[in-house]
Order: structure tokens, then C-alpha cells, then sequence
């Protein structure tokens, strides 16, 4: 079996999210991953680093900056007969350019792969993570995004892998890119930290979701995530949104303040090592995911952890 994964890059940096699909795609056979964008060499070696990875495919052209999905998939499309398997990340990147790769192979893929059972059986969470289906696939070539949280990062210890350089692949330009619109926070990225502070509407407005969650997220090195409710309500940005609908975490530790518990919410963060939450109703759902409960109003409990929290690190 060889397998393609397709790399993804932020900030010049090769993203996390590619060391955990090369994992999964080392359970499936030989790896080789495509990076393709503009000026990206050193995301290149940075690839080759990888321990298991047999060959880099380097597509390094103008025509292929900002990774625009339907550039992109043309190009995975002419590589696609040497592999078996090809592999995304199941991010906005792999979720925007797998489907569409898929679809100008005639293949039906797999998305948000939890679980590799063999070469062509793959498990997965269906209904808001409610059920696991186990899908075999009868095709000659599977294609997979696979959740991140569920496969260890592959190690960057120095791997031996050669680079090979591929032409770019005419396309028509029907998209262009306009703008990139980042959300600046100082806090860790949400789908990697080991720490997660997700406030929901019960913290009541934007001016209450900064003032609490801000300094608590300090105390704990965390990052911080919403709910649908929050995001909505704009108490906070839209790439917060933890769920179904938004990302999907597994920190060590996730605490959840002012949230219910809605399926949709703990589809995205019940995998969590650590559960806490803090929520006034006692019947709230979140408890019942929770490791560890706290009936309390958040606009004292909050404060009082922070101070706790201080007074434990001095
Ligand atoms: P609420 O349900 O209103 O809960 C607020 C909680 O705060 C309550 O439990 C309340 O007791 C508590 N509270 C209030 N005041 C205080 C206080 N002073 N102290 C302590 N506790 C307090 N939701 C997501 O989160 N992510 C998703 O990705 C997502 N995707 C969805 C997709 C679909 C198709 C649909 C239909 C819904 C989706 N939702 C999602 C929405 C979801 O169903 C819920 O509506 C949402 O999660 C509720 O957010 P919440 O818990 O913040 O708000």
C-alpha cells in the first residue's frame, strides 16, 4: 500500500495536524507527503524530518499559494495513481480539499476517520458522535480525512526522506484569494493546547467572556473556546466554537464554564482527558460528561479559582 498525505502549512510552519495524519497513514502502508504552496522549501525539509517518510513531493509555485482547495485538488488528482490511500487532516484545509478530490476521482471518502481497523476498514463518528459506524470500502482507492486528537504525532527525529520536485498542474482560475483574517490571541491554539477554558452564554456578555476566561486561560498557559451560544452571541470569535460545528478538541484538561452540555457542544470535546465544569444548574447536562462538577454561579467561582490557582503556583 502507498499512501498520500497532503501536507498543510501555517505560518510557514509544516501545521501539527500533518504529523498526526502521517501517523495514520503509517498504519496503512508507505508515506509519502505532498507539500504544495509557494515559497515553501523549508516546509519541505521540515517534512523530510519525519520519521517514516519515504519521499516529499514538492509543488512549489505561485499558482499554489494560499492553498486555495480548488488549485489544489487538480494537482492531488494527477499524483493520485501512484497511491492507494490518500490522506487529510479532517481541518477546514483537508475537509475543503478532500471532498473535492473525491469527487473528481469518483470515490467516495471517509471523513473524521477515528480508527484504522485495516487497509480498507475504517471507523468513524456519525450522528454528532453519538454512533461509531464502521465503514469497509470496497474501492480500489481510499480517501480519508482523519480527526488529529484520535492519532499520536508522528516524530520529527530526523527522517530520511528524499525531495522531489513536481511541476504545477494547469487549472483554470476559478477562485482567487482575497484575504487572510486571523484571529490574534496570546493563548495556545485551541485544537493543540493541553489546557482548554471554553465559556458558554451563561457567562452573559462579551465584557464578562474576556474579564473571566482571559485571566484564568493566563493562569493555565490555556487556550480559549467557546460555545455555539457564545459565538453567536458574540461574547467570542467564531474559530472558538468547540462542537459539531466547530472544532473538535481532546486537551488533558477542559474545563467548561457556563455551557449545558448540548450533544452538539460535547460532540466536539468529550474525548477530553479531564473534565470540569462549572455551571449553577445542577441538572445541566455537562455533568454528566464531567470528571469533576462544581454547582456554583461562574461569577464567583471563577475569581476564586483563578486566586486558588495563583496561591497553589507561589
Ligand atoms: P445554554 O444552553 O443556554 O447554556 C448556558 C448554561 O449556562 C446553562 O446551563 C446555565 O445553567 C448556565 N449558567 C447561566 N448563568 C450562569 C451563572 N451565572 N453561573 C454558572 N452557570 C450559569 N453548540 C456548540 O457549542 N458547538 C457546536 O458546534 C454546535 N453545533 C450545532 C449544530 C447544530 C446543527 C445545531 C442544531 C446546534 C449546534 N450547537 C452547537 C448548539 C447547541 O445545540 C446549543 O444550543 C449550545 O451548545 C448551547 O450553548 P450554551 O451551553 O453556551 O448555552
Amino acid at each position: 500500500m502507498s499512501v498520500l498525505i497532503i501536507a498543510e502549512q501555517q505560518q510557514s510552519c509544516l501545521d501539527e495536524a500533518t504529523l498526526s495524519a502521517v501517523s495514520a497513514g503509517l498504519q496503512l502502508g508507505e508515506v509519502d507527503i505532498l507539500v504544495a504552496g509557494h515559497n515553501v522549501a523549508e516546509i519541505a525539509i521540515q517534512a523530510q524530518q519525519i520519521d517514516g517518510v519515504r519521499k516529499v513531493l514538492l509543488a512549489d509555485a505561485t499558482v499554489y499559494a494560499h492553498a486555495l482547495a480548488e488549485t489544489l485538488a487538480p494537482l492531488v488528482v494527477q499524483l493520485a495513481d501512484s497511491y492507494s490511500h490518500i490522506v487529510a487532516a479532517a481541518t477546514s484545509f483537508g475537509k475543503n480539499l478532500l471532498p473535492r478530490v473525491a469527487a473528481l476521482l469518483d470515490c467516495a471518502p471517509v471523513s473524521d476517520v477515528t480508527s484504522i481497523v485495516d487497509t480498507q476498514t475504517f471507523i468513524h463518528p456519525i450522528y454528532a458522535g453519538n454512533v461509531l459506524q464502521t465503514v469497509r470500502s470496497q474501492q480500489s482507492k481510499q480517501l480519508l480525512t482523519i480527526r488529529t486528537t484520535a492519532f499520536a504525532l508522528a516524530e520529527l527525529t530526523g527522517g530520511q526522506a528524499v525531495i522531489e520536485h513536481i511541476a504545477p498542474v494547469a487549472v483554470p482560475q476559478l477562485s482567487r484569494f482575497i484575504d487572510l483574517q486571523l484571529t490574534e490571541s496570546e493563548h495556545p491554539e485551541l485544537t493543540t493546547a493541553k489546557i482548554v477554558i471554553s465559556g458558554g452564554r451563561g457567562l452573559g456578555s462579551a465584557e464578562n467572556f474576556a474579564a473571566l476566561l482571559n485571566p484564568l486561560a493566563d493562569t493555565l498557559n490555556a487556550a480559549i473556546g467557546a460555545s455555539r451560544a457564545a459565538v453567536d452571541a458574540d461574547y467570542a470569535p467564531n474559530d472558538y466554537q468547540v462542537g459539531q460545528t466547530g472544532k473538535i478538541v481532546a486537551p488533558d484538561l477542559y474545563i467548561a464554564i457556563g455551557i449545558s452540555g448540548a450533544i452538539q457542544h460535547l460532540a466536539g470535546m468529550k474525548d477530553s482527558k479531564v473534565i470540569v465544569a462549572i455551571n449553577k444548574d445542577a441538572d445541566a447536562p455537562i455533568f454528566k460528561v464531567a470528571d469533576y462538577g462544581l454547582v456554583a454561579d461562574l461569577h464567583t467561582a471563577v475569581p476564586e479559582l483563578i486566586q486558588q490557582i495563583k496561591a497553589i503556583a507561589c
